[in-house]
């Protein structure tokens, strides 16, 4: 498959606790180049349009208020393969099912709190990064 792009989040949890950059490095290692990237607060409205998809789900409102409790760090990643490739190495949503050497078994504190976001399709990922970035935003 030739080189292609998906969408990323440094969740809230990890940007308090200063890993943008492990988590960046994790990313890069893992075959991933930023090709895009910046350091928001989502606003209420941003997170809910964001995840619209789990608006019935039960935790729907705790997700909401966390991804709107600190710092985001949005990124375009460019890559071969670049959808699963970054799902490889996000690992399971739930942390105690990631596995070893994943960014979430690595850092996730729990199934909410778990560090990264991925998109999880090619149609989700065009979606996505058009939610957050201009196209002369994305330097490839
Ligand atoms: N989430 C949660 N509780 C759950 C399932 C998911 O708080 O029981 C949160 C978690 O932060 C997750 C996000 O909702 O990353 C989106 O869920 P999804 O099932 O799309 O998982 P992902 O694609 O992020 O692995």
């Amino acid at each position: 498959m030739a080189a292609n792009r998906t969408f990323s989040i440094i969740k809230p949890d990890a940007t308090r606790r200063n890993l943008t950059g492990a988590v960046t490095k994790m990313l890069e290692d893992a075959g991933l180049r930023v090709v895009a990237s910046k350091r928001i607060k989502m606003t209420r409205e941003q997170a809910e349009g964001f995840y619209a998809v789990h608006k019935e789900r039960p935790f729907f409102d705790d997700l909401v208020a966390f991804m709107t409790s600190g710092p985001v760090v949005v990124q375009v990643l460019e890559g071969e393969d670049a959808v699963k490739r970054n799902r490889d190495i996000m690992g399971a949503t739930n942390p105690e099912n990631a596995e070893e050497g994943t960014i979430r078994k690595t850092y996730a504190e729990s199934i909410e709190a778990n560090s990264v976001h991925g998109s999880d399709s090619d149609e989700n990922a065009a979606t996505e990064i058009a939610f957050f970035f201009k196209p002369e935003e994305i330097v490839g």
